[in-house]
């Protein structure tokens, strides 16, 4: 017996399911369910959700998504050693889990949605947790068919994600973040939670979606985000040039000063430098 439920205790089941963590799929397990109670209930109440789990692995966090009353959990998980262990829960609340063993990446939620809300809440594989983010923030159309992505990182990344401009931090990430979401660290988990322990500590970040970004073209913005951040020490005026064409009237119909670095500048400017790059009719 546990906190949350009359399942076994998650050692047992790893045991059993010869669920040995493996290092090639990220696999860092939460064993403890207070803790995965204590994450699930950071993602808001969850009786009419959807909660969509990338790599449920031996299931600690779906199950107390299912304990504390998400409606539906479905669990996305790469490694088939863990479907067994994942039916066993299924089979605990009928008709709430649906297992879908796959890769994440391919994954396409939209047909498993309900009416209610859906939320994305997982403990990552850290490997893809950045390709996995950045496929979520530019998913169209826009508003995205989440209502919230609570999600964990390695502390360093969950850094990134939330950091603001004038900073080492601030990166490309930020920026699409900023853009597409308000994003928040709502607390860290040490590396002593999880078997085997990771080098460092992780962080769980909260990002909800804002409902009208502002407007411009998303491939624009990347790529002028990548031209400045690709040189981050350099100014504008220089790590601007590789995309192709002169900067300065760039940044002048843009309003930023060419001696600028990219760490200092807002969302608001690189959207305002993506939409000079489009009306320079530079092919996207
Ligand atoms: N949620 C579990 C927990 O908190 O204990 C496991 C988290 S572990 C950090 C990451 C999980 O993602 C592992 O179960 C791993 O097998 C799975 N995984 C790795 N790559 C995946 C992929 N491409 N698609 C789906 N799941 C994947």
């Amino acid at each position: 017996m546990n906190a949350i439920d009359d399942l076994p205790p998650l050692r047992e089941v790893i045991r059993r399911h010869g669920l040995a963590a493996r290092k090639s799929l990220g696999q860092n397990f939460l064993l403890d369910l207070n803790l995965t109670a204590r994450i699930a209930r950071a993602a808001g109440p969850l009786e009419n959700v959807t909660a969509i789990e990338i790599g449920p692995g031996p299931g600690g966090l779906t199950r107390a998504l299912l304990a504390l009353g998400a409606r539906k959990v479905v669990a996305v998980e790469r490694d088939d050693r863990a479907i067994a262990a994942l039916e066993e829960i299924a089979q605990r609340y009928p008709g709430r889990l649906a297992v879908v063993a796959g890769d994440a990446l391919a994954f396409d939620a939209k047909p498993y949605l309900g009416d209610g809300p859906a939320r994305v809440i997982a403990n990552l594989p850290y490997n893809i947790a950045t390709p996995l983010l950045t496929s979520w923030l530019t998913v169209e159309p826009w508003p995205p068919w989440y209502d919230r992505l609570v999600l964990m990182f390695q502390r360093e990344v969950a850094e990134r994600i939330v950091a603001q401009p004038g900073g080492k931090q601030y990166s490309r990430l930020s920026v699409l973040t900023g853009w597409r979401a308000q994003a928040k660290i709502l607390f860290d988990v040490h590396r002593s939670a999880f078997v085997p322990p990771p080098k460092v500590t992780s962080s769980i970040v909260e990002l909800v979606p804002r409902p009208a970004p502002l407007a411009c073209d998303r491939r624009l913005l990347e790529r002028v985000t990548e031209a400045a951040f690709g040189q981050r020490r350099k100014m504008l005026r220089q790590s601007l040039k590789s995309l192709g064409l002169d900067p300065l009237p760039l940044l002048a119909a843009a309003g930023l000063e060419p001696t600028a670095r990219a760490e200092e500048i807002p969302v608001e400017g690189f959207v305002a430098l993506a939409r000079a790059l489009e009306a320079a009719k530079m092919p996207a």
